[in-house]
């Protein structure tokens, strides 16, 4: 399977050995919608390798596919008719994030050993109402404090826990755009050309369109 670069120069953990797909647990089609989608833009921009959507939430899928295709991945949308038996027969290390579980900061070492030793990681959020055998099928049910919030917020601090911070410094392959940081204003320029040009038409949110 292809794999993010990362900049090896300023990253501190080897991302590469690690193999993260998150599932998101439900979907209502209308009252979801946004945060679906932005489970798998945060899963893509935050170092995951996949994310698996049940199958009502194409549009989501279609939405990451097209943003990884602009600026690159490798990152893959996938939908799943039974997330339920995905979770139960995982070959490695189930997470379910959860307001109920242990701290992250509590458990982060040991997880983040077992994905480094070569066991591959699936980080489950819920949207509605998870099942009680989510709970039982995760090898960790894990909070992000125990307060109720998100399941975007979860899944970004949860990431960023486990990555140590790397995924802030990743490197994405075929992109056909890629943003120049800037102090001020919006540059965006196509990696194969230079130099660098402002594009207007191109700076929204990857959401608002082509
Ligand atoms: N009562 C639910 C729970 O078990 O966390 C809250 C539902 S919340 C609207 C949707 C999702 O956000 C949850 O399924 C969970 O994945 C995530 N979430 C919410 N609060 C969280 C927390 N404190 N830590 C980790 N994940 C959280």
């Amino acid at each position: 399977m292809l794999r993010k670069t990362r900049n090896a120069a300023t990253s501190h953990y080897n991302m590469d050995d690690t193999e993260v797909t998150v599932l998101r647990y439900g979907h209502r089609p209308g009252r979801d919608d946004r945060m679906t989608t932005h489970v798998g833009l945060t899963a893509r921009a935050l170092g995951a390798d996949r994310i698996i959507f049940p199958d009502n939430a194409g549009t989501a899928a279609d939405t990451v596919e097209e943003v990884t295709g602009r600026f690159g991945g490798p990152f893959s949308a996938e939908l799943c008719s039974n997330q339920r038996r995905v979770a139960e027969n995982w070959d490695g290390v189930v997470v379910h994030l959860t307001m109920y579980g242990l701290g992250v900061e509590d458990v982060e070492t040991e997880i983040r050993d077992r994905a480094t030793a070569g066991e591959s990681v699936l980080i489950i959020v819920g949207g509605e109402k998870v099942p009680f055998e989510i709970y039982e099928a995760a090898d960790y049910n894990v909070g992000v404090t125990n307060q109720p919030h998100s399941e975007v917020a979860g899944l970004a601090v949860f990431l960023d826990h486990l990555f140590g911070g790397a995924e802030l410094d990743q490197e994405w392959e075929r992109a056909d755009r890629e943003v120049i940081p800037t102090a001020t204003g919006k540059r965006v320029v196509d990696p194969a050309e230079s130099p660098a040009t402002t594009d207007p038409e191109h700076s929204g949110h990857p959401e608002s369109g082509p």
